[in-house]
């Protein structure tokens, strides 16, 4: 028999076995030594003092405890039908071990180089300001999400197994406790490892995996896809294209839009990312709490709504470092990522407010690019402005509230480094202005936000992606052409890791199921 209960705990009470075992034979009435139990879900609550962990525990009686994941074991698709997967993002890695799942073989196209590869061109990037177009934060083996904080935290949980999402990653080595965290999180050490276990998976089942190559072209007859076109001239055939190519992969959407396939505008975010020390967090979000030490760094989550627009928190990285994550030279573009101890002094978070058509309205002649072309001038200035390096314009910010621009600037874990300027040159007045309402409201809410040492960087304008990819509700295909599955946060059907990750599956899905109807 498997019973839940809910126990709400110290922090210092939470690993200690015995004594948990004692307050649920109490609660249930049963010897000590009747039953095996474990931890299912944990989260923080840190509304009053003393802050308590609340724990699920599963409580299994007269029956063995089951394992946490079950294994899985993928057919082998060698000599299967094939489909091409796009992207080795989140979105396209878990769509291909879906394929597989469903007795297809994908074949997965990647501009950018191996996880571990493109940790050199990282490096490149940090240290001697280089961006190689292929291969950088937002491109190569892993996505956007490899080199991140990888919260895996989603409210997605209608689009899909969410569970299922996490168990995979576990099979793949992530730690179990993702599956227990309420905000779970991997960190940026962890992650490439993760994703060659994924990849091998996708291997020893017979899927190909192909690196630095980029698709620059799709063959297009009678309204159907025919082939796809490699950096350097190779055609592939191709009838299934799986695009999974990221919010990050401009070219792909110009490709589209000069091919005249139906493409749409879509309201993202903009604004900056701010740091503060971590130990000032803890102290705020904590407020001195006896148990303090023995709790994660603190992360927070703040959102104001002002007559300018709402502004709010982004992708929070406690103990991160701030990214540069520009995909092109001559642009600035700023997240976050941490460590999955999240040790490092500083925490950071992307503060943006939604843009829409208004805001675009000088680039209305660029069509369903109009966001993507206001987005891509953000990030130039803010990169002339800072000296045409990825040096980062940055601003303390009491100096931002108080409209002045910053004498010296504090430390910043902003590798390539930063340039006192005023924001303000560079963000659109109503950006700048609900920032400004929004900052001086969290320094209501959270005293102490407004901290001398607090820095904020332009821009934080990789939200989400600028244009959508329409596709068919039902069978998801796009609804000119017939073949291709848009997917993905690029498509602008997620928004995230997980997210992108169920929408990977889902789109294999509706792709197997498409294959099966003609057998
Ligand atoms: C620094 C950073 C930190 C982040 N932190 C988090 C976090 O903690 N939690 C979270 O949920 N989300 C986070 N995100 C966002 C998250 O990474 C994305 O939402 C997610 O990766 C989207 O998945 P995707 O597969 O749709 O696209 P992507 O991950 O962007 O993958 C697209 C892939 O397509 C490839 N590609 C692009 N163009 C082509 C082409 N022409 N030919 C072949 N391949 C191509 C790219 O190289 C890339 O590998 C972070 C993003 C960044 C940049």
């Amino acid at each position: 028999m498997r019973k839940e209960i809910e126990l709400s705990v110290l922090p210092k009470e939470a690993d200690d076995t015995a004594l948990l075992r004692k307050r649920i034979a109490s609660k249930l009435y049963l010897g000590l030594k009747s039953f095996q139990f474990r931890i299912s879900r944990r989260s923080i609550d840190a509304r009053k003092r003393p802050i308590k962990l609340q724990l699920r525990i599963a409580v299994f009686v007269e029956e063995d405890m089951p394992d946490l994941v079950p294994s899985h074991q993928y057919p082998d698709v060698r000599n299967a039908d094939s489909a091409i997967v796009v992207g080795a993002g989140p979105a396209g890695l878990f769509a291909a071990l879906r394929l597989i799942d469903r007795g297809i073989k994908p074949i997965v196209i990647e501009r950018g180089k191996t996880v571990r590869d493109r940790r050199r061109d990282l490096a490149k990037l940090n240290r001697e300001h280089e961006v190689n177009p292929d291969s950088n934060y937002c491109f190569g083996e892993g996505g956007a999400g490899t080199y991140s904080d990888g919260k895996l935290y989603t409210r997605s949980h209608k689009r899909g197994n969410i569970r299922d999402i996490l168990e995979t990653f576990v099979r793949h080595g992530a730690p179990e406790q993702i599956l227990i965290d309420a905000h779970p999180h991997i960190g940026t050490n962890k992650l490439p490892k993760i994703i060659e276990e994924m990849r091998a998976s996708i291997l020893a089942a017979g899927g190909e995996v192909h690196f630095e190559s980029r698709l620059i072209d799709i063959e297009v007859r009678q309204g159907q896809i025919v082939a796809v076109v490699l950096q350097g001239g190779r055609q592939l055939p191709c009838t299934n294209l799986i695009l999974a190519t990221g919010h990050s992969a401009r070219d792909i959407f110009l490709l589209l839009h000069k091919k005249e396939i139906l493409l749409e505008p879509k309201d993202f975010a903009l604004g900056v990312r701010v740091e503060h020390p971590q130990s000032l967090i803890d102290r705020i979000q904590y407020r001195g709490d006896k148990c303090a030490s023995l709790l994660p760094p603190a992360a927070y989550t703040l959102v104001n709504q002002s007559e300018y627009g709402a502004a709010y928190s982004f992708c929070m990285c406690p103990g991160g470092i701030i990214a540069p994550c520009a995909t092109e030279p001559g642009e600035i573009v700023t997240n976050g990522w941490s460590p999955s101890k999240r040790n490092n002094p500083f925490a950071n978070s992307g503060i943006v407010v939604s843009t829409s058509a208004k805001d675009w309205k000088k680039f209305a002649d660029q069509g369903p690019l109009a966001g993507m072309r206001f987005q891509q001038e953000i990030e130039q200035n803010a990169c002339q402005i800072a000296g045409g390096d990825q040096t980062a314009p940055a601003q303390r910010l009491v100096d931002y509230v108080g409209n002045r621009v910053s004498g010296a600037l504090p430390e910043c874990s902003y590798r390539p480094g930063t340039k006192s300027c005023d924001l303000r040159e560079i963000l659109p007045e109503r950006i700048a202005k609900a920032l400004q309402a929004g900052f001086e409201q969290f320094g209501r809410k959270m005293k102490g936000y407004l901290h001398e040492n607090a820095i904020i960087l332009a821009t934080e304008s990789r939200t989400s992606s600028p244009v959508r990819i329409p596709r068919d509700k039902q069978n998801l295909q796009h609804p000119q052409l017939l073949g291709l599955y848009p997917c993905g946060e690029g498509a602008g059907y997620a928004g995230g890791i997980v997210s992108a990750a169920l929408d990977g599956q889902r789109v294999a899905d509706a792709l197997a199921a498409k294959l099966a109807k003609r057998t």
